[in-house]
C-alpha cells in the first residue's frame, strides 16, 4: 500500500501546475500548488498509510459542511432539518444564489452548498455562539483523534472580511424565513468552522469514522448514530464535490467532500477512510491533483461502491 500511494502521489503532483490556488483570501495563496498528500486508514487492521504532504495543515473550508450536517441532524432529527434544507444536487456552483429565488420552496437545494450549510450551522444547538463553535471543533477533535485541532485566526478574519456572498445568501434566506435567529452570529459560526485547520491524516481518520458507521475505530466511541452517518455519506455522494459530483460518482464512486483549502475527505464504507491535500484547484473548486490521485486509487483498489 505504501509503495502504491507513493507512486500515485509522484505521478499526480505535476497536475498542481494546471490549477489555481483559491485567491479570495491572501493566506490561501501562500500554499504551494505542488503540494500533494494522501493518508488512508484501513478499518480492518487499524493501520494508517500515507505518502506525500499528509501532515501539512490547511483550512477545512467546505468539508466542515459535513460536520454541521451531522450536528444539525443529531440535534434536531432528520425531519426538522429537511424542512429547512433539501437533499437534491444543484448543478450550480457552491455559492450560487439563483436557486434560492426561482424555486417554489425557497429552501436551499442541499447541505453541501454554502446556503445549505449556513442553514445547518444555524440549527446546531448551544447556549452561545462560543458553545456552538466548541461543539463543532470538539466533534472534529474526536473524529480525527487529534486534540490539537484549532482555528486559523488569520483565515477566519479574512473569511469575515470577504464573506459578502455568504452574507447575501444568509440575509436572503432570512427574508424568506428559512434562516431564523441572529444572522451575523450564524455567519460568524460558519466563517469559524471554515477556518479550522486539518491535515490529510486528520481527514483520513474522519473518513474512517464515517466508513465505520459512526464509531471511532480507535476507541469504539460512537460519534453519531448509524442513521445520521448514512445520511451524511449519501449526501456526500450526490452533492459533495460541488457541481462535479455526478462525474466524480461515475469515475471514482465513493462518498467524498472537497473544500477550497485543497482538502478531500473520502470514505469507503466498511473499508477505508481517505484524506487528501492538494491546494491547486480546478475551475469548480476541487483539488485538481487530488481528484486525479483519488481516481487512480479507486481504479487500483477497485473502490467504487457501485
Ligand atoms: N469559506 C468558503 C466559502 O464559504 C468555503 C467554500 C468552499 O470550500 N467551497 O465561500
Amino acid at each position: 500500500m505504501f509503495n502504491l500511494l507513493t507512486t500515485l502521489v509522484d505521478n499526480n503532483r505535476i497536475y498542481g501546475k494546471q490549477g489555481k490556488l483559491a485567491s479570495y483570501i491572501p493566506s490561501l495563496l501562500e500554499a504551494d500548488p505542488e503540494h500533494l498528500g494522501i493518508c488512508i486508514v484501513e478499518l480492518n487492521s487499524g493501520r494508517e498509510f500515507h505518502a506525500g504532504d499528509c501532515d501539512t495543515k490547511f483550512t477545512i473550508q467546505s468539508i466542515s459542511k459535513v460536520v454541521s450536517l451531522i450536528l444539525a441532524l443529531s440535534d434536531n432529527g432528520r425531519e426538522n432539518v429537511f424542512k429547512k434544507v433539501n437533499v437534491e444536487p444543484t448543478g450550480m456552483g457552491f455559492n450560487s444564489i439563483i436557486n434560492l429565488e426561482v424555486r417554489n420552496k425557497k429552501i436551499p437545494y442541499n447541505p453541501m452548498i454554502n446556503a445549505g450549510a449556513i442553514v445547518t450551522t444555524s440549527l446546531i444547538y448551544g447556549q452561545s455562539k462560543e458553545e456552538k463553535f466548541e461543539r463543532i471543533i470538539e466533534f472534529l477533535r474526536r473524529a480525527t483523534n487529534n486534540q490539537n485541532i484549532s482555528i486559523n485566526e488569520e483565515v477566519y478574519e479574512c473569511e469575515k472580511i470577504t464573506g459578502d456572498r455568504n452574507r447575501s445568501l444568509a440575509y436572503f434566506m432570512k427574508s424568506n424565513k428559512v434562516l431564523e435567529g441572529n444572522v451575523e452570529e450564524i455567519l460568524d459560526l460558519y466563517f469559524r468552522q471554515c477556518s479550522i485547520e486539518v491535515t490529510a491524516r486528520d481527514l483520513a481518520r474522519f473518513g474512517a469514522v464515517l466508513a465505520n458507521d459512526g464509531l471511532a475505530p480507535w476507541n469504539g466511541q460512537r460519534l453519531m448514530s448509524r442513521d445520521v452517518c448514512r445520511i451524511a455519506k449519501t449526501i456526500m455522494v450526490t452533492c459533495g464535490m460541488y457541481d462535479a459530483s455526478g462525474e466524480f460518482a461515475v469515475k471514482v464512486g465513493i462518498p467524498a467532500k472537497s473544500g477550497v483549502g485543497g482538502g478531500i475527505l473520502a470514505t469507503v464504507p466498511r473499508s477505508y477512510g481517505i484524506g487528501i491535500y492538494g491546494p491547486s484547484l480546478d475551475k469548480k473548486g476541487n483539488s485538481i491533483a487530488g481528484l486525479r490521485l483519488i481516481k487512480d486509487l479507486s481504479d487500483e483498489l477497485d473502490l467504487s461502491i457501485f
